[in-house]
């Protein structure tokens, strides 16, 4: 078994960076500087690219666009027990009121007709395999009753608590509250696109930011146009090599792209790797795909995160029907290695091109 490597997504990150700062030097003596910042936020780097005439404003805004994503870190992490989501999944099987943070990603996920591959409910399934510690492969018999468990947490009301009376009949302990099966939300697949997006918002609120990218690895989010009219350049990775670009993504002004990937969170027993996007209807780790890159300009931060994971369980025919039917450029590495590149529509302000081998 192999442990899943620690901060994943710093390599995408670094590479934005490279390619930023690469555009800046071949954009001559008229480009203005930027102000970058790197911090740990959101248990990963968030590395902030802002372009702006002041520069101690510039500064100020980048304070807050990091306070912004705590926030959104502390309320949403269901990893951490202090959170607000913690404490609602603490009473699982009681009536709650959600907060405004959660309910802003439940009604993305049902916004963007991906339920069926995107489940916030997976708490207990993605716990059964221990991905933070060595790695577990889980009895299937667990796996069942956690999805069967899962799969009735549900929204009551539009703006009230989650609820699921206990199953009748049920003697597992391990059910109940605190219990290793109990329900729980996670919200690991959208919540830092969501901070991205509340970062780009306070940055641009500042009015000291022209121009900005964050990024946090797996998911970017850039606002406005680059001062010397390049465009922004993120790189996606070899999902087996990250040292190799597969592809560029090229943004003309705003927009967002996350990539969710095997590579990320894994570990490997008996010859397969488990990793850590779920097939919800199964509980086991969804096949077919190393990684899945969405972007697009008309892309919020939490949309394109919600869609990497969701597009990444989905079936092929499926994804693609989904890419096409909304606009949006899509980057799949399949099981064998291959890439798939699905463009954007021309004139949509992104582009992707595919790195010569
Ligand atoms: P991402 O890297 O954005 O694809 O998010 C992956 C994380 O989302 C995992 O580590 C889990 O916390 C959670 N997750 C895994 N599978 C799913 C799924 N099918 N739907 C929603 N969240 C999931
Ligand atoms: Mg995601």
């Amino acid at each position: 078994m192999r442990r899943s490597k620690p901060l994943p997504s710093m390599r995408t990150a670094a590479l934005a960076c490279v390619l930023a700062a690469g555009l800046l030097a071949l954009g001559g003596c008229g480009a203005r500087q930027p102000v970058v910042e790197s911090r740990e936020a959101l248990a990963t780097v968030v590395t902030i690219t802002a372009y702006g005439d002041d520069e101690a404003a510039v500064r100020s805004a980048i304070e807050d666009a990091y306070a912004a994503m705590d926030e959104v870190a502390a309320e949403l992490d269901a990893y951490d027990p202090t959170s607000a989501l913690s404490r609602f999944n603490a009473q699982p099987y009681a009536a709650q009121e959600l907060s405004a943070l959660t309910v802003a990603v439940l009604d993305e996920i049902d916004a963007l007709g991906v339920s069926d591959a995107f489940s916030p409910g997976l708490l207990a399934v993605s716990g059964l395999y221990h991905f933070e510690e060595s790695g577990t492969v889980p009895p299937p018999a667990d796996v069942t009753l956690a999805v069967r468990a899962a799969a009735r947490f549900t929204r009551t009301d539009p703006t009230h608590g989650a609820f699921m009376p206990l199953p009748e009949a049920t003697t597992d302990a391990r059910l109940a509250p605190g219990g290793a099966l109990a329900p729980g939300l996670d919200l690991g697949g959208a919540a830092k696109g969501l901070a991205l997006d509340r970062a780009r918002q306070v940055l641009q609120a500042s009015g000291a930011v022209r121009a900005a990218i964050v990024s946090s690895g797996s998911s970017t989010v850039t606002l406005g146009t680059k001062p010397d009219g390049t465009a922004w350049r993120i790189g996606i990775e070899d999902p087996r090599d990250p040292d190799t670009l597969l592809a560029t993504a090229s943004f003309e002004g705003s927009g967002a792209l996350s990539t969710s990937g095997d590579y990320q969170r894994y570990f490997e027993a008996g010859g397969v790797r488990y990793h850590h996007i779920l097939d919800p209807t199964s509980g086991l780790p969804a096949g077919g795909v190393r990684s899945l890159t969405v972007a697009g300009s008309s892309l919020s931060g939490l949309e394109s995160d919600i869609l990497s994971t969701a597009l990444f369980v989905m079936a092929p025919a499926a994804r693609e029907a989904y890419a096409g039917e909304h606009g949006l450029g899509m980057v799949v590495v399949d099981a064998e290695g291959r890439t798939l590149l699905v463009p954007a529509p021309a004139g949509s302000g992104m582009a992707l091109a595919e790195e010569a081998p």
